[in-house]
């Protein structure tokens, strides 16, 4: 087990200076944040840190800058957000190091908040720069990690500062946030009531098709929708018409056709349209009537029905990913329907974790958040912890003593 900022006294904190790195990946327009389910989440932790009197040095990365200082990237919105949610001021620093930051870091008051730029702005964060790591380690007299969302990273703001600040004799803890997401999914990993089943979706094949054969050894049962689904459609040489395919996973999904057998159920039927567009004309269709010219946008009344059956048999549910596209309008009632099933086991005592950032918002949408057992702030981190990989940032954390 690791230590968690929960575990440390605070009446140590009163005065230190804590170096948080945390997941302020969140959705912008324009300069106005949408989404702000990430920032409210690491409030906890915050609030935690500035009650007890110490200062608290806010790292976090937001979208894939490709290096450069883009405006685009900035978390100068976030520190608005945020300063609104803490009804604090958030001095916001506009480099993630350097001279400036120290600088700010060294005028901080005790209960203060700073928020540093962009940490992608440096090349060094995702190269893990060991040197950048030990410039944030030694800004502060501990390291929280709250941000589940990169765990599985090996980043210079994540394990990398959590290795620096152990080197200077520092420690290295799980936030709120973080320890809240590694019960939840250890839990579902370690000791989960069965049946349990994984419901996989969403678009990011190549990246989840790797963990399908992972999970297939721990889950008495795993579904298959969203665009994933196409590309098993296709390797049982079935016709998918223009749908979204990795053909290069092919291979792979033949393979896992053949270990999953009666453990693995797909789609029986599909929502198609010639476009995925709202207002489209779409047709319901079974799985071996797609044409040429249609696309696959989620999955059809058939599976619906059969899907919310199977989840109301379990009692551990994974879900990442959603059944279709459901962000336009026709193409929603997959997810939806998923959704009100996994939220209904939950209802009966179901244990049901929902992990990835558009099946998240999916549950959000159907308006069931509040009823699953918890919503997960990190897709590709939960797949990994679920699928038994290690997460770099969690490994690196001080154990509990
Ligand atoms: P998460 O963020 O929950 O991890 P992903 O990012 O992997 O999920 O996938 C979400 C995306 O998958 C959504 O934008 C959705 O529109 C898309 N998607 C789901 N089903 C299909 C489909 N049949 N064809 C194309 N895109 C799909
Ligand atoms: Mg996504």
């Amino acid at each position: 087990m690791k230590k968690t900022i929960s575990e440390v006294a605070p009446g140590w904190l009163a005065g230190k200076t804590v170096v948080v790195r945390a997941d302020f990946n969140v959705p912008l327009m324009g300069a106005r944040v949408t989404d702000a389910r990430r920032i409210r989440e690491s409030v906890p932790t915050i609030e935690l840190l500035t009650h007890a009197g110490a200062r608290v040095v806010l790292l976090s990365h937001l979208g894939r800058p490709e290096r450069e200082t883009k405006a685009e990237f900035s978390l100068a919105p976030v520190a608005t957000e945020l300063a609104g949610l803490l009804g604090e001021p958030v001095t916001f620093v506009s480099s993630p190091n350097g001279p400036p930051a120290a600088e700010a870091v060294r005028r901080l008051a005790p209960h203060g908040v700073a928020l540093l730029e962009n940490t992608r702005f440096h090349a060094g964060d995702e190269t893990n720069d060991p040197e950048l790591a030990a410039f944030w380690a030694g800004l502060g007299d501990l390291f929280v990690n709250d941000a589940f969302g990169v765990a599985h990273r090996a980043h210079a703001s994540t394990s990398g500062l959590a290795e620096a600040m152990s080197a200077r004799g520092g420690e290295a803890v799980a936030g709120l946030l973080m320890a809240r997401e590694l019960r939840f999914l250890e839990e579902a990993l370690h000791a989960p009531e069965r049946p349990f089943m994984a419901i996989l979706g969403g678009a990011k094949i190549s990246s989840k098709i790797g963990v399908i054969s992972a999970l297939l050894t721990r889950v008495d049962r795993l579904l298959i929708g969203g665009a994933m689904a196409n590309t098993f459609f296709k390797a049982m040489g079935l016709h998918t018409g223009s749908s979204l395919v990795e053909d290069d996973s092919i291979d792979l999904a033949k393979k896992l056709l053949r270990e999953g057998r009666e453990r693995l159920l797909l789609p029986v039927d599909c929502i198609v349209a010639h476009q995925i567009a709202a207002r489209v004309p779409t047709r319901a269709v079974t799985r071996d009537q797609v044409g040429d010219d249609d696309m696959i946008g989620d999955i059809g009344p058939k599976t619906r029905a059969l899907f919310a059956e199977e989840i109301g048999k379990a009692k551990s549910i994974v879900w990442n990913g959603p059944m279709g596209v459901f962000e336009i309008d026709g193409f929603e009632e997959g997810t939806v329907a998923i959704a009100h099933a996994v939220a209904a086991a939950c209802d009966r005592g179901a244990l049901g974790v929902i992990g990835g950032g558009d099946s998240g918002a999916a549950v959000d949408r159907a308006g069931v958040a509040d009823r699953v057992t918890h919503v997960s702030t990190g897709g590709g981190a939960s797949i990994k912890l679920l699928a038994g990989g290690r997460l770099p940032g969690r490994d690196s954390l001080t154990d509990r003593g």
